[in-house]
């Protein structure tokens, strides 16, 4: 029997286990994998930068494919999410967002009435992001050879070079912070794929987290934020994961504190899926230093996306690389790295 050819599964894009395999397997030859020392491809945070001498202030890349399916749901569409999922990983960098290139493959047979709308909306949360989309790029597929349209963009920032917000950069003793509930967005999006009538009001999250941002931008200069990420693919348990392994601590969650709506709970169930794993697209995890956690935490309630953010947990030196839950009925059990759940085009 011939040893079967390996393929490429639809779980290796699904933020897990899978997806690292296969970014190894596309990055192991690149030769130049970052500039001027900074953070690179392999670093795997939410983008790179390109220290530039006598400045100081650096770039921030970040790139991003944007595969969402339908094109318009629950609470958002495919151009305001392309967005929102650029800027945030720019913010995610402590970086300001300045502009952003944009490419758009449409399938042959799409009518133009739905491409305007998909642009309306792109455009009008550029606006919103104030960020300048500066050049691009559009191509047409034969119909059958992609489904309706897919955007990917490129972001582009500028960071102060003092300011050190990267994955490996968690301290012991820091507190983990969620701006709100998690998992919206992946159930939302399953919810009206598989028809579920529970899922009539739940919006996916997909935001811009642009004035919880500015609310903290003091704590970000001040280098108090160690570390931002937002969980996108992989969920929380993806994000907490990576930071952990990366920052070779453990981070403890506490199961009461971590907000899910009911719903989220409800259909995950029913579909048999965990909400820690499920991506958020309008949602920030933030380890800070514990003596400015309260006052982060304040600053974050006091703006309308931000005011269901909780302190749900605090790294630890003990069982270094692992993110454990202490649960509400009294054990403590890990949180593992989610393998990928199969869900295709949710972002
Ligand atoms: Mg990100």
């Amino acid at each position: 029997m011939p040893t079967p050819k390996k393929i490429i599964r639809l779980a290796h894009g699904a933020g897990g286990i899978l997806q690292e395999e296969l970014i190894d397997f596309i990055t192991k030859d690149i030769s130049h994998k970052n500039i001027n020392g900074g953070i690179g491809v392999l670093d795997l945070d939410d983008g790179a930068t390109m220290p530039l001498h006598n400045y100081d202030q650096e770039f921030v890349f970040t790139a991003d494919g944007h595969t969402v399916y339908p094109l318009f749901f629950p609470g958002g569409d495919l151009g305001k999410l392309s967005i929102c999922g650029t800027v945030n990983d720019l913010l995610m960098m402590g970086a300001k967002p300045l502009a952003l290139t944009s490419n758009i493959i449409i399938e042959e047979g799409l009518s133009f009435e739905i491409l305007d709308k998909i642009i309306t909306s792109f455009n009008q949360t550029a606006e919103e992001a104030q960020i300048a989309i500066i050049c691009g790029d559009t191509k047409v597929m034969p119909k059958g050879s992609l489904q309706d349209m897919i955007m990917t963009t490129t972001g582009i920032g500028l960071r102060k070079n003092t300011i050190k917000i990267e994955d490996k950069n968690l301290k012991i003793g820091d507190k983990i912070i969620i701006t709100g509930p998690i998992g919206d967005h992946g159930t939302a999006l399953m919810a009206k794929r598989e028809g579920l009538n529970i899922s009539t009001n739940l919006d996916s999250d997909v935001a811009l987290l642009l004035e919880i941002i500015k609310s903290i931008e003091n704590e970000i200069n001040n280098n108090v934020i160690h570390a931002m990420k937002d969980p996108t693919r992989g969920g929380i348990a993806g994000a907490l994961n990576h930071w952990a392994n990366k920052s070779n601590l453990s981070i403890f969650i506490e199961e009461e504190k971590v907000p899910i709506r009911n719903q989220v709970k409800a259909i995950c169930d029913m579909l048999g899926l965990d909400p820690y794993n499920i991506a958020c697209e309008g949602r920030a995890l933030l380890s800070v230093d514990p003596n400015h956690a309260e006052e982060v935490l304040d600053k974050i309630q006091s703006t309308k996306l931000g005011k269901g953010a909780q302190i749900i947990g605090e790294t630890k030196s003990e069982n270094p690389k692992r993110v454990l839950l202490n649960t509400i009925v009294g054990g403590t059990r890990f949180i593992d790295m989610p393998l990928g759940e199969p869900i295709p085009r949710i972002c």
